[in-house]
């Protein structure tokens, strides 16, 4: 149990992103009078990752029009921002953290928002021409890259998950030419299922970006940075080689716990929480790093979707205040989007493989499609490709749990 934090009280929120910025201001619309300090080991004022791999990168936005808010702005907002400072510890006995500068800062409640870091390849720490992509400072370093490279920079992109499609994507709009390396057969199936997987894999084979399937990266060798006419050889494993001037990697991300190792949560694939969004005594998880009870779904689940951080960081920061006795169940329909060759993939509910799959609106060749995903008797998750307005339509009935048989239904079918 979790008394309520009094509201002369100390809020603090580790990690100033998406999940962390909604659930401070949260904390002051709810009429908290105490402080409300926001942590973030990034120098940026808080920004919006999407577009990084998007509009961004692709230089069709500035740096300003990422950001959540603009800089005069964010001083209204009753918050004491401490950017560009590493937390490094959590005594949730004591209720207090510590920054790597050795200052401790006490709490009434603790809201722990730190997302997720990109995942690296092994041997590719430092190599001037090899990348991943989290941060702003990812983008910009690459777009840096891309220009150097030039008109025509040979591009490799590790990983046809959905940042790496987008990169991909993104990069091929600006003239590279890219080719997408992927361990699976098909791209997104373990995400997606195999047969909008493909789907997917022929967003990238209609605008000419070669994708190497089924093969792993051995090594990548060589190489000076971008534009010093070193290219960088991505070794693979059945033999083959591709020659690079940037080479981006996007093999997943892995949540940013490391700072809570020692303390008396429970870290398994992100912070364990409750129902409720509880990981202990006043401290609640939200956004990325969280892995919490969904009720409706009764799993265990950890989602890596802007959605979720802007609606969770809320109900962590208002549960939080309410104290576990009057806290509410989180449990959202789980939504995310990707922009990719001119196409918006959406995807409500979760996915499994194993999930029959059924295109109730459009087809594959068209590239354009609802499909709806069946679990048993249940509807599990709708996907659409191009169709958003059409896929919004199954989120009432992915709330409710509905059968397949009304969703079948309500298609029409
Ligand atoms: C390139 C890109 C494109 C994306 N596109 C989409 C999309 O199209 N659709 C979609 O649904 N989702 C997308 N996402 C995912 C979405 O952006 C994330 O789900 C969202 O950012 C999660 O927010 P968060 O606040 O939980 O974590 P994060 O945004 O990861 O923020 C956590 C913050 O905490 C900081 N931090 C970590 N550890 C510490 C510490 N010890 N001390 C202090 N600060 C710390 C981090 O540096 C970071 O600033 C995209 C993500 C990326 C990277």
């Amino acid at each position: 149990m979790s008394g309520p934090v009094p509201a002369e009280g100390t809020v603090v929120v580790v990690g100033a992103s998406l999940a962390g910025l909604r659930a401070a201001e949260e904390v002051r619309h709810l009429g908290h009078t105490g402080p409300v300090v926001i942590i973030g080991d990034e120098v940026h004022a808080p920004y919006d990752r999407p577009p990084l791999s998007k509009q961004l990168l692709a230089g069709t936005w500035d740096v300003l029009r990422v950001h959540h808010h603009a800089p005069d702005r964010l001083d209204t907002l009753g918050l004491d921002f401490r950017l560009g400072s590493r937390v490094t510890g959590l005594d949730v006995a004591g209720r207090s953290v510590v920054t790597e500068d050795g200052s401790e800062l006490g709490y009434d409640g603790l809201v722990i928002a730190t997302g997720a870091r990109a995942r690296t390849l092994p041997g590719t720490a430092g190599h001037p021409a090899v990348r991943t992509l989290r941060t702003l400072d990812d983008c910009l370093g690459l777009r840096s890259d891309l220009e150097a490279a030039g008109a025509g920079a040979r591009v490799v992109v590790i990983g046809a998950g959905f940042i790496g499609a987008e990169v991909a994507s993104t990069c091929h709009g600006l003239g590279c030419a890219v080719t997408v390396v992927e361990t699976l057969a098909t791209p997104l199936a373990r995400v997606v299922g195999e047969e909008m997987g493909e789907a997917c894999a022929g967003l990238h084979r209609d605008a000419g970006v070669h994708l190497r399937l089924g093969v792993g990266v051995v090594s990548i060798d060589g190489g000076g940075a971008p534009g010093s006419g070193q290219p960088t050889t991505v070794r693979l494993d059945d033999g083959s080689s591709v020659d690079a001037d940037v080479v981006v990697v996007g093999i997943g991300v892995d949540p940013a716990v490391d700072w809570l190792a020692g303390s008396d949560l429970v870290l398994d694939d992100g912070v364990r929480c409750d129902e409720r969004l509880f990981a202990a005594d006043r401290v609640v998880a939200a956004g990325d790093v969280a892995r919490w009870h969904h009720p409706v779904l009764d799993a265990d689940i950890r989602l890596e979707h802007w959605t979720n951080a802007a609606e969770g960081g809320p109900v962590a920061a208002r549960n939080l205040l309410a104290g576990s006795g009057a806290a509410e169940p989180y449990a959202p329909v789980p939504f995310f989007w990707s922009d990719q060759y001119g196409a918006k993939i959406q995807v409500l509910g979760r996915p499994a493989p194993g999930d029959e799959v059924v295109v109730v609106d459009g087809s594959v060749e068209d590239r354009r499609l609802v499909a709806l995903y069946r679990r048993g008797d249940r509807l599990a998750a709708a996907l659409a490709i191009s169709r958003p307005r059409q896929l919004m339509g199954y989120r009432p009935l992915l709330a409710a749990g509905a059968s397949f048989a009304e969703a079948m239904a309500s298609a029409g079918g």
